[in-house]
């Protein structure tokens, strides 16, 4: 796949901004502002200027509306069928506001940046992770939005290897936590 290390990071933030939301885990990821600079500087946003508690609103705001577009394409049964993906990241994308403009900051390679200058968190996020999900449609690649397959994990993810075979929101924790239960089960089959 070729979308690029910056889309797919883009694509990685939206999935794990998205994963922060009670829905997903039983609890609010990002409850406070210290929360929020933890994901800011954990995924290493750029641009960002100190943060407010209407920045806190309106990042749960663009979170849902990411929630709402990913379950959508993670639940797809046709893969032709992003017609109302499509209308939701436009969307999302108009609300924004965008500014293409190149840019190598911090040592990365030349890549892309969609979010206005100056853009509070919300707007930047809205922009760049809607750009990559338009990047993600127009390559045909929607179907590699998924879900855990943890029996009790409502994480989403987003699956670049290249024979689509990742199936846990992260290996060391639901990956792991299945192949021991599995392990278990099949030692009790054995002695029973
Ligand atoms: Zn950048
Ligand atoms: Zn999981």
């Amino acid at each position: 796949m070729s979308l690029g290390h910056d889309t797919e990071m883009a694509l990685v933030g939206a999935v794990e901004l998205v994963n922060t939301s009670p829905a997903v885990r039983g609890t609010e990821g990002l409850g406070d502002l210290a929360a929020l600079a933890s994901f800011v500087s954990a995924r290493d946003i750029s641009e960002v200027s100190s943060l407010t508690d209407s920045d806190l609103v309106a990042v749960h705001r663009v979170r849902a509306k990411l929630a709402a577009i990913l379950a959508e394409l993670a639940d797809l049964a046709e893969l032709a069928n992003v017609a109302s993906a499509s209308t939701a990241i436009n969307a999302l994308i108009a609300e924004a506001g965008t500014t293409p403009r190149l840019t190598d900051h911090d040592g990365y390679p030349l890549h892309i940046h969609y979010f206005t200058p100056g853009a509070r968190l919300a707007e930047h996020l809205a922009a760049d992770c809607g750009m990559a999900l338009a990047h993600l449609l127009t390559a045909g690649e929607a179907d590699r939005v998924g879900r855990c397959a943890a029996p009790d994990c409502h994480r989403l993810l987003i699956d670049f290897s290249r024979n689509r075979s990742r199936r846990y929101c992260d290996e060391r924790t639901c990956g792991n936590r299945i192949h021991v239960a599995a392990y278990r089960q099949r030692r009790r089959a054995s002695a029973g």
